[in-house]
């Protein structure tokens, strides 16, 4: 009979993409892990970023400064200077340096 050559096809198809499918999920999935363990450090301090010069720190030795908001933290005294100059001046399009 015909149909059971047919049937047969199909069912080699079907378990071929399954296993290929089964290969690629195998790939996505240890690049995934290795991603996620890079990310999670041993410190409990959580890691903020001054948003002036984009260095990353220790938030407890990092200058903080509490908006109405949220709180900023700095890397030194300076950024924080220059943050606030930025964000209290009047002129939007000066940007130098
Ligand atoms: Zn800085």
């Amino acid at each position: 009979m015909p149909i059971f050559s047919f049937l047969y096809r199909i069912l080699v198809l079907v378990f071929v993409v399954l296993i290929f499918r089964r290969i690629l999920n195998v790939f996505t999935k240890n690049r995934k892990q290795t991603e996620s363990k890079d990310d999670s450090t041993g410190t409990a301090n959580p890691m903020v970023k001054d948003p002036v010069c984009g260095m990353y720190m220790d938030s407890r030795l990092a200058v903080r400064l509490d908006s109405r908001s949220e709180a900023f933290y700095f890397c030194s005294e300076e950024c924080k200077k220059k943050y606030l100059n930025r964000s209290t001046g009047d002129g939007m399009g000066s940007a130098a340096g």
